[in-house]
């Protein structure tokens, strides 16, 4: 086919420079000494300046245009031109003043939003984050929309979704969680505090990190373990997939689940079918599907008796002395226990979803201008109220806690409970084709379950978008109903509470 040699080769380097780039992202979170930042920071901007050159080339574009016509494409052809076309219009109706001027406006929004949080403040904020929302409605009018602006920027993170989609679906979402929530409540559970004043070493913790990612397949030929202060994923390539975590000495669970989490997102990433490596279909669909997959590893496996059953024993083995008295059982409940609080990162199941429609509200309401930022931090405390039942005794534990405003990205947050969303259709849909899918896992033996998400969702990487991807594995699209029966079913067993 005439020119399809010229944009594969196009593409591929256009995929090199990324996996470059990306590999000078993760060095700086995990090795890089201090004295470095200042040149990494412009070897990254100039990376950034050919990458955008690239993909704006008007030859590429035309390429592009000649094969979004052809009819002869194989179906794998036509979403590769896909894919990339959409990369490279949103590339082209960006103008590179917006790009500078959002990249200046974010790392000063950063730099006052460490420090507003540091004083549990918000005033010294508020004129940076004014600046990121002015050049976030700018860059949301030249990427287009219907009308509202918040679906140009939610459209970055999760191709397709509008508020007009997901907006009732958090409608029906919140009244569910908060009456599970309020029956929970109403239990007076005791507070379950299984390790305090326990230790659990380091390095023995390191060994269990390792241990569960290669439990749940991640290859760690293709892939490997690191430190930062904040858990992620990075890919360089299919075949070179980095998964970062952290531990405390005080408590074993954020390990646990941090491996658990990051390499349910490393599987996505290492899962790709060799067939479209290297070209733009190696690519997790969404954010909320990539959310899915860190999600079924972390809450519906991890947090399951069965895996526990399978596991425990090791962690025994591990820390002898820290879990006297402590059975698979008592345990399960103390990874699964509901306590309400201000922090989103900290949240459990039930109420995780809460902290998600609260910044849906307030961040489209910042996005359209109907909430002043003068009045953030009192639209916040009294959302919070009324979504979670709780108030922020001051403004970090409230509006300062999370840093994704100031790096720019709004409209992300809803990706988080799409995922959630995604990873309990997903995983009953395992459940339904893997009719041993519980007694594998009681064993130790998660494979099934790796190689069913590899098949339905991994090696398909964008051949189509996340909702259909999802409607081809599992036979339904995005709703809130199978999470919600979910929660019920688990948390009713666990607290005695019926719906
Ligand atoms: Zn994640």
């Amino acid at each position: 086919m005439d020119g399809w040699n010229e944009l594969d080769r196009r593409t591929r380097e256009l995929s090199d420079l990324r996996g470059a780039f990306e590999l000078l992202s993760w060095d700086q979170e995990t090795q890089l000494p201090p004295k470095g930042v200042a040149a990494r920071g412009r070897q990254r901007a100039a990376l950034e300046g050919v990458l955008h050159e690239r993909l704006v080339d008007p030859r590429l574009f035309e390429l592009l245009l000649r094969f979004q016509g052809e009819r002869g494409l194989s179906p794998e052809r036509a979403a590769w031109v896909r894919v990339l076309h959409r990369q490279a219009e949103r590339a082209r109706r960006t103008p590179d003043r917006l790009v500078r001027e959002l990249a200046l406006a974010t790392s000063e929004a950063v730099e006052a939003w460490r420090l507003a949080r540091a004083e549990g403040r918000f005033a010294p904020f508020e004129a940076p984050l004014a600046r990121v929302l002015e050049l976030r409605r700018e860059q949301a009018d030249a990427l287009g929309h219907g009308g509202t602006r918040y679906d140009a920027l939610l459209d970055v993170y999760e191709p397709g979704a509008t508020l007009a989609s997901i907006g009732p679906i958090f409608a029906r979402l919140v009244p569910e969680l908060q009456r599970l929530a309020g029956a929970i409540a109403e239990t007076r559970p005791e507070p379950l505090r299984p390790f305090v004043g326990r230790r659990f070493d380091l390095a023995r913790q390191w060994d269990l990190s390792l241990t569960l990612l290669r439990a749940i397949g991640f290859d760690l030929q293709a892939g490997r373990l690191d430190r930062s202060t904040h858990p992620f994923t990075m890919r360089s390539h299919a075949t070179d997939v980095r998964v970062t975590n952290r531990f405390r000495e005080d408590d074993p669970l954020p390990g646990i689940f941090g491996a658990l989490h990051e390499g349910g997102h490393g599987l996505y990433e290492q899962g790709f079918a060799p067939s479209i490596h290297g070209t733009p279909l190696a690519e997790a669909c969404s954010f909320g599907l990539h959310e899915s997959q860190s999600r079924l590893w972390e809450n519906l496996v991890g947090r399951s008796l069965p895996f526990w059953r399978a596991f425990f024993p090791e962690l025994r083995r591990l820390f002898p002395e820290s879990l006297q008295g402590l059975d698979v059982e008592r345990f399960w409940r103390a990874v699964n226990e509901v306590r309400p609080t201000h922090v989103r990162v900290e949240a459990d199941e039930v109420t995780y979803n809460l902290h998600i429609a609260l910044r849906l509200r307030i961040e489209q309401a910042l996005i359209s201008g109907e909430l002043p930022l003068a009045e953030l931090p009192s639209a916040w405390n009294e959302a919070s109220r009324e979504i979670l039942g709780l108030v922020p005794p001051d403004d970090s534990l409230g509006v300062l806690q999370d840093i994704h405003w100031a790096w720019g990205d709004l409209g992300y947050f809803p990706t988080y409970t799409i995922g959630n969303l995604y990873s309990v259709i997903l995983a009953r849909a395992a459940e339904r084709e893997l009719p041993n899918l519980w007694r594998d896992v009681e064993r130790g033996e998660l494979s099934p379950l790796r190689d069913w998400l590899r098949r339905k969702i991994h090696a398909r990487g964008r051949l189509e978008e996340a909702e259909a991807t999802v409607r081809a594995a599992a036979g339904e699209g995005l709703s809130e109903g199978p999470f919600v029966d979910y929660l019920w079913r688990k948390y009713g067993e666990l607290y005695g509470v019926r719906r």
